[in-house]
């Protein structure tokens, strides 16, 4: 039997109820699977260009009408600039519910310019912005997965609605709180938070910790520091005085608390009574009542110092981030796919290679991992990430592919070498397909959603969400912009002119 006709027979036998669910669920993925084979290479085009436009925070110009073009001809409708930032995209394909979204983004670092491939610091533009976490292969499997359940819908006559958000600046923390008070979750019902590792896994549970960074600029009065200092008020002695008053907190402070700062303004000459004077803090603690808490100490704190020093100041709110809350149901489901989509074949080169690299930068020679990573909760991390919003409104799951070589950490050049290798890519096909399954599965299995649903009433009762943007801020569109500007030149020399087209 020929298969478009096997595949008939086997719809109407569905329809008549005849053929296992379970059966229907594989063809499903079956062919989602399919449809990811045969566009491994669009895939891979959209995640190698998005590398070499290396792109900061709300710069992600170039690698947002990349996507926009792709996954509008891949028939998606797409929406950039919402929520008051000209690099936030959302695209969706079908309509009603289910409404499943993946979460994720697309955003460089600062200084992480590194030529792929090269196994020693060798920058492709010198001190410019560069891939060292590999949020690049992020847009290719987000695409690529969404696209493989667009097809599976239209050929399955599936309804509901699969989206994908690209959130700016993630590694500033500053856009999810926006979307997620723009409304852009208010009719989801479940999110999958997609990212890069070194092996293919989900998990449940609180995962990170809560965050909060202002910056606080006090305002003084100038005068000559030898001649008539009294008729000064030292806007930086209050910057000191709120360090010094923070510091005799920290023994009051619940114990999972960080608390770190910057003076971003500190005078300009020791005989300059400075009238400006600044400062820029980053609180984290386990909770986010808790963060709360403390980073209203702080500006207790801070209203101290103005008061001794006779000075006034700002608070100018930069960024916050609940921790992520990641639903244990939804957990469940990913890993099912986890184990059935299971680890890249690599070859003997791919691991002499990762070995090789290993071994030069000092780190355990272990190569690449082969087995999948089991279900388990993890240890509450204590850094932050700006998505841990959306998990406290729409539950949310979590996908980690292996894209990136076992031992290296994030944030350092070294990140920046294999985001674009064969390693990264065979990586990226295996996230596509488990998330392209899960996302099948939440599309087709009510109980699930339901299930999921449920848990996330309780758990995220515990904590009540608040936001914590003042009601006028509006996000810093102007992030980033000047060092971009400053590098883009000759970064678009490196610019791969790649138009994929997922068929
Ligand atoms: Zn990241």
């Amino acid at each position: 039997m020929r298969f478009d006709i096997l595949r008939r027979w086997i719809g109407v036998v569905a329809v008549l109820g005849l053929v296992p669910l379970s059966a229907q669920a594989d063809e499903r993925k079956q062919l989602a699977f399919e449809v990811i084979e045969r566009n491994v290479q669009q895939m891979t085009d959209i995640s190698d260009s998005l590398y070499y436009f290396g792109e900061l925070g709300m710069q992600e110009f170039e690698s947002t009408k990349l996507l926009k073009e792709t996954l509008e001809a891949g028939g998606f409708k797409v929406e950039l600039g919402g929520a008051g930032m000209p690099t936030n995209l959302w695209a969706e394909y079908g309509s009603g519910h289910p409404k499943i979204a993946i979460v994720t983004e697309i955003d460089a670092l600062p200084g992480g310019s590194q030529t792929p491939g090269e196994f020693t610091r060798k920058p492709m533009v010198q001190d410019g912005p560069g891939h060292m976490e590999g949020h690049n292969t992020h847009g290719g499997v987000a695409s690529m997965a969404a696209f493989a359940v667009k097809q599976v819908m239209q050929r399955h006559n599936i309804p509901g609605t699969v989206a994908i958000s690209f959130g700016p600046a993630e590694e500033q923390l500053a856009s999810r709180p926006f979307i997620v008070r723009a409304g852009y979750f208010k009719d989801v019902d479940a999110v999958i938070y997609l990212h890069i590792r070194d092996t293919l896994n989900t998990t449940f549970g609180i995962g990170n910790y809560a965050a909060i960074s202002s910056t606080f600029t006090f305002h003084g009065k100038t005068a000559h520091g030898g001649v008539n200092p009294w008729d000064g008020k030292d806007a930086v002695d209050a910057v000191v005085l709120m360090d010094i008053g923070f510091d005799k907190l920290r023994e009051h402070l619940r114990p999972t608390y960080r608390a770190h700062r910057t003076i971003t303004v500190g005078g300009i000459q020791p005989n300059i009574i400075p009238d400006k004077g600044q400062i820029w803090w980053f609180v984290r603690v386990a909770s986010m009542p808790a963060a709360k808490e403390t980073y209203d100490k702080l500006v207790k704190i801070a209203e101290g110092a103005a008061l001794m020093t006779g000075t006034t100041f700002d608070v100018k709110y930069s960024a916050s981030a609940w921790p992520q809350l990641v639903n244990k149901t939804l957990g469940e489901a990913v890993q099912k796919n986890v184990d059935l989509v299971g680890m890249p074949k690599w070859t003997e080169a791919e691991v002499q290679r990762a070995r090789d690299f290993q071994k030069l930068h000092d780190k355990p020679v272990i190569g690449l991992r082969t087995a999948v990573t089991p279900l388990g909760g993890r240890p509450q991390a204590s850094s932050s990430n700006d998505n841990g919003d959306v998990s406290w409104v729409v539950p949310a799951g979590s996908l980690n592919f292996p894209a990136a070589i076992p031992g290296i950490e994030a944030h350092e050049w070294k990140a920046g070498v294999f985001p674009t290798s064969s390693i990264s890519h065979k990586g990226q096909v295996a996230g596509a397909k488990t998330l392209a399954a899960s996302i099948v599965d939440m599309l087709t299995t009510p109980e699930l959603i339901q299930k999921a649903r449920a848990e996330f009433e309780t758990e995220s009762k515990k904590t009540p969400y608040f936001s914590l943007v003042p009601p006028d801020a509006k996000p810093d569109v102007d992030l980033n912009r000047a060092e971009m500007e400053r590098y883009r030149p000759e970064m678009k020399k490196f610019y791969l002119s790649k138009t994929p087209r997922f068929n």
